[in-house]
């Protein structure tokens, strides 16, 4: 028993700790009417806006690996969350913070701040406030929920993609991977492009100001977690169409260019943690998206087309199969592969 309350006393005084931080933040964002402090937090309904809500987990050896800076497993721990707000085109608003730590002595106090600094650093940025949250003892693990507005029935949905639509993708794919591969050894990369491509792993930016320009624009969206082959699908399928996609149009990064094309392939199709939307929207509103370019400062690229699924498509018996991609390269020719999403319980 005395065991247990010291244990509770310590990260009663950590979670005041991560509480204390908040509160030094430059800016109160006023976003709750009761905060941290009482057994829930009370958000205020915004007239004429629905709440988007969703919850992401990072865990230590599945999602991040153990000696991974603290100051970017913060950012990055809300930045997956802020992502899908994004993918939905809402607007950050607050966030709670579930929290396990290990008991590794002193150095966890130094550990806070760093971990502190890289949450509440873009918290700021998106005005996202932090209303409540738990710690406990345990391997590292930490679940964020986000809490975003938009407007009446205009989030950006996975099930309205329609056939005539591109489908467009933001930023470059593939970078978190190929960084991925060479901290794991399955590839080389030089040291000078090394420090880039773990900045895309680690510090990953929500495409916020992107979801809030889509709305209206894209007829479905979501944002690239699992990689483009996994993450599409699940557009195909909510929308019960399919999709035809040239691979040599996807954006990819000078460093992965300089790869063999499988790995490039894998990288940009099967990778996981882009964080860049993937979208799709009528050919009329392609000069409206290229508009959009030079205002949010993210790249556009048109990636392939919405079809109707034929009767090939449905001859599929596996769900799976059924809402899979068709892949060609950039002369029309089908690439007679399958790819695979991104895993984490696989890819350890
Ligand atoms: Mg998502």
């Amino acid at each position: 028993m005395q065991a247990l309350s010291r244990i509770m006393l310590t990260f009663l005084s950590e979670f005041s700790l991560i509480d204390r931080y908040s509160s030094q933040r430059r800016q109160p964002h006023h976003s709750a009417i009761l905060g941290i402090g009482d057994d829930c937090a009370l958000l205020a309904a915004r007239p004429g806006h629905e709440l988007a809500v969703s919850t992401d987990m990072l865990l230590e050896g599945c999602h991040f690996f153990a000696d991974v800076p603290p100051v970017t497993l913060g950012h990055k721990a809300l930045a997956v969350n802020l992502s899908d707000l994004a993918a939905m085109g809402a607007e950050p608003r607050a966030f709670t913070l579930a929290l396990a730590l290990p008991d590794t002595g002193t150095s966890r106090q130094d550990w806070l701040d760093a971990f502190s600094h890289g949450l509440f650093s873009l918290a700021d940025r998106y005005s996202c406030e932090l209303v409540g949250g738990d710690t406990t003892a345990g391997p590292l693990n930490i679940c964020i929920t986000v809490f975003g507005d938009v407007p009446c029935g205009q989030a950006l949905r996975r099930d309205g993609a329609q056939p005539g639509d591109d489908i467009w993708v933001s930023g470059a794919l593939g970078d978190a991977r190929l960084a991925l591969g060479a901290l794991r050894n399955e590839w080389p990369l030089t040291i000078d492009q090394l420090p880039a491509l773990r900045h895309a792993l680690q510090m990953p930016e929500p495409r916020i100001a992107l979801g809030i320009a889509l709305r209206g624009i894209a007829h479905a969206a979501l944002d690239l977690s699992d990689g483009l082959a996994g993450d599409l699908s699940h557009i195909l399928r909510r929308s019960n169409v399919t999709a035809h996609v040239d691979v040599d149009a996807l954006p990819r990064s000078a460093a992965l260019r300089e790869q063999p094309l499988s790995i490039q392939y894998r990288c940009a199709i099967e990778g996981g943690d882009d964080y860049e939307l993937c979208f799709t929207a009528p050919s009329s509103q392609r000069d409206t998206l290229l508009a959009l370019i030079p205002r949010i400062g993210i790249s556009l690229t048109r990636i392939g087309t919405i079809d109707t699924l034929s009767d090939l498509d449905k001859g599929n018996t596996s769900v799976t199969n059924l809402y899979k991609a068709h892949w060609y390269d950039s002369s029309g020719s089908p690439i007679d592969t399958t790819w695979r999403s991104f895993d984490h319980f696989y890819e350890k």
